[in-house]
């Protein structure tokens, strides 16, 4: 039965590509295997049956392969070094956002702070609307300032 011509090749692997020198014909085999042969001076058989004696390792190609592993390691160095960056970078942000608890815990003592004024009413301290009480000023500086308040200095608040 004849064999079905393919135009397409899926290959997750590296391939170590052998030209056989008693036919010439050139076939594949995965590097894993080539170099373990090679390691241990087996044989590859051809697609004709030919064998190719294999090893002593090929110092050549050894060194080609230590290259690209270096090439490898320095790559995925700078990858994990970006990596580290984005994520100091993203750390820092989120210790500088006020959380929403933080804002209400602000808002609080933003109230308790302000400064009473005539029949004991409470200005606000962002836009001056008097409140009657403290937790209704509360509730103002979280509902009208939020972002304001988040964006105050938290030093001050210490
Ligand atoms: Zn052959
Ligand atoms: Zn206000």
């Amino acid at each position: 039965m004849a064999a079905i011509p393919s135009n397409s090749i899926d290959i997750a692997e590296r391939l170590r590509f052998i030209t056989c020198a008693a036919c010439g014909v050139a076939f594949a085999v995965p590097m894993s295997l080539h170099t373990a042969r090679a390691a241990e001076r087996g044989e590859i058989w051809c697609p004709n049956g030919h064998a190719s004696k294999l090893g002593p390792i090929d110092a050549s190609n050894l060194t080609i392969q230590n290259l690209e592993l270096l090439e490898e390691l320095k790559n995925a160095r700078e990858e994990l070094h970006r990596a580290q960056r984005v994520a100091a970078t993203a750390t820092a942000r989120v210790a500088e956002i006020a959380t929403d608890d933080e804002v209400k815990r602000r808002c609080r003592l933003l109230s308790a702070r302000a400064e009473r004024t005539t029949f004991g009413r409470i200005a606000c301290t962002v836009c001056g609307r008097s409140s009657n009480t403290e937790s209704s000023l509360r509730n103002h500086l979280f509902r009208a300032h939020k972002e304001d308040v988040r964006a105050m200095n938290a030093e001050a608040f210490e």
